[in-house]
């Protein structure tokens, strides 16, 4: 039946999302002490390579603020699904770093003490990542108290 097929398939992210998101985890925890050297490589900058044992130390809070529901909130609401956003949003970024897991990213820099900005907002692969897709709904904007964003207008149910 193709209605019981198609609703078996819009569950499968929420079904998989703990798994994939544990095993996220595990990689970047086991793959840690050549992070510096991989971002570098991604990201084109050499400034992660020069700070090793710091982007290292950085890079743990990074993991350990993924392990609060970054990771599993990528795996269940933003790969492939951002499309089924259900509200149009308005705002600006004004730059407080909240969405950015509450200031503990790993890519984080400061630009005075109030702002911020991503260190690797030039990459592509950014637009594939939950920051890419930030915010993706109403409960995206409250839970990190983004001072700017809104929902304008349900557009339809979510799955
Ligand atoms: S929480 Fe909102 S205003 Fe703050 S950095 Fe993120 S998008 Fe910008």
């Amino acid at each position: 039946m193709p209605s019981t097929r198609a609703a078996a398939l819009s569950r499968w992210p929420s079904r998989l999302a703990p798994w994939l998101a544990s095993g996220y985890l595990a990689l970047l925890t086991v793959m840690l002490p050549l992070a510096p050297l991989g971002a570098s490589l991604l990201f084109g900058r050499l400034k992660y390579l020069r700070d090793y044992l710091g982007f290292i130390r950085r890079m743990r809070v990074h993991i350990a603020a993924l392990r609060e529901g970054p990771a599993r909130h990528y795996f269940e609401d933003v790969m492939g699904r951002q499309d089924k956003v259900p509200a149009e949003i308005a705002g600006s970024c004004v730059q407080c770093g909240n969405c950015c897991m509450n200031k503990r990213c790993v890519f984080l820099e400061p630009i005075d003490n109030d702002r911020y900005q991503c260190g690797i907002y030039h990459s592509p692969l950014r637009r594939w990542s939950n920051c890419g897709s930030f915010p993706l709904h109403a409960h995206d904007i409250a839970r990190y108290a983004c001072p700017s964003y809104h929902v304008v207008r349900v557009v339809g149910r979510r799955d």
